[in-house]
């Protein structure tokens, strides 16, 4: 065994206590899950747009990036409902490289976990503060998800992570909405798998404790495309699955397994663009089209998620600018305000 204890982490109650929600503030993140609920539920029938950088890297510039969605949200207030995409936990691909604020506050520091919950923390903290808006976050496991609960109001379960029992286990205890996504093989069995796995109750062991769980009936599918392993290059091994006939395909064995609040939230990014920020657009126009054309489609595809930050692209190896994404390459913020208005006006 080569566990070695680097340090103790703090608990949740030392966490929570130093950086606290006034209970004005839970009231308002009540209110706003409310609204989310019926989204999903369908009683609400705005657009979810969860969108933000690949990962939340810089707290000022996430800030101000979430400062900026604000604004535009109080615009669109009629047609979209904006939760920012503020991911501080990464997976990586090959397993290695920057793996999210929360375990290296400081991309150019050793990893410091202790640090990075109370630096995670504080950071949705002034979001939500700072723009009243509660914020999406990746579901992680190994780190008690308790640190920051209290102010995630969406959460996203990866393509790496979607067939794994303890992401399943932990999204059937959450009481906000959880959108699975398409493993990387593209399989879509598993994907209804795991969102049948999260509404159902589990017993299982949680931050050193055997709980019990009640089920997520607001566990729902997100489409991020697939990657096909026979391709060798990146680019080109990237497929999508959001045209038309992968959603009537995707529905109606969504239709078949009867799950409560069923909705397919589109990833514009990822292997729908084939990691090429600029085709969100176009992946967000074809999808509001498909809408348009089949009632079905719009019955299930609710929501959307995009990867957008304040510059566009992304960093080069060794490269820094502040608000452009050291992970997946992003839409900058010129092309992501006129998204958000086309989306608005055309949903
Ligand atoms: C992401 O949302 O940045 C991400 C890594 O997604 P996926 O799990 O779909 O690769
Ligand atoms: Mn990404």
């Amino acid at each position: 065994m080569s566990f070695e204890c680097i340090r103790q982490l703090p608990t949740v109650n030392e966490v929570r206590g130093s950086l606290p929600l006034s209970s004005v503030q839970v009231a308002e993140k009540n209110k706003r899950e409310e609204q989310l609920a019926r989204i999903i539920s369908g009683e609400d029938d705005r657009l979810l747009v969860v969108i933000g950088p690949c990962s939340a890297d810089d707290e000022d510039a996430v800030v101000e990036y979430a400062t900026r969605l604000a604004a535009v949200q109080e615009k669109v207030e009629q047609a979209l409902f904006i939760v920012p995409r503020v991911y501080v936990a990464k997976q990586r691909t090959a397993g290695v490289g920057y793996q999210g604020l929360l375990y290296q506050a400081d991309s150019a520091a050793e990893p410091n976990v202790a640090q990075g919950i109370y630096q995670a923390r504080k950071l949705y903290l002034r979001i939500f503060s700072e723009t009243g808006l509660t914020t999406a976050s990746e579901l992680i496991s190994g780190i008690s998800i308790d640190y920051f609960s209290d102010l995630i109001s969406y959460y996203a379960v990866g393509a790496r992570s979607s067939e794994d029992q303890a992401y399943r286990q932990i999204a059937s205890g959450i009481d906000v909405p959880v959108g699975i996504k398409n493993p990387m093989s593209g399989d879509i069995r598993v994907l209804l798998n795991s969102i049948y796995a999260a509404q159902q109750p589990h017993r299982f062991a949680y931050d050193r404790a055997e709980v019990e769980t009640q089920g997520n009936p607001y566990a729902h599918a997100i489409l991020r495309g697939f990657s096909d392993a026979n391709w060798r290059d990146d680019v080109q091994s990237a497929h999508p699955n959001y045209h038309y006939d992968d959603l009537v395909a995707v529905i109606e064995k969504y239709k078949a397994m009867e799950s409560a609040n069923p909705m397919i939230v589109i990833d514009a990014s990822h292997g729908n663009s084939g990691k090429l920020f600029y085709e969100q657009p176009r992946v967000i126009r074809e999808t509001l089209a498909n809408r348009k054309r089949d009632p079905q489609i719009r019955e299930y595809v609710r929501g959307v998620m995009i990867e957008s930050y304040l510059e566009e692209g992304a960093c080069s190896a060794g490269e820094y600018v502040r608000g452009k994404s050291i992970t997946d390459p992003c839409l900058g913020w010129e092309d992501t305000e006129k998204l958000l208005l086309y989306i608005a006006d055309n949903v």
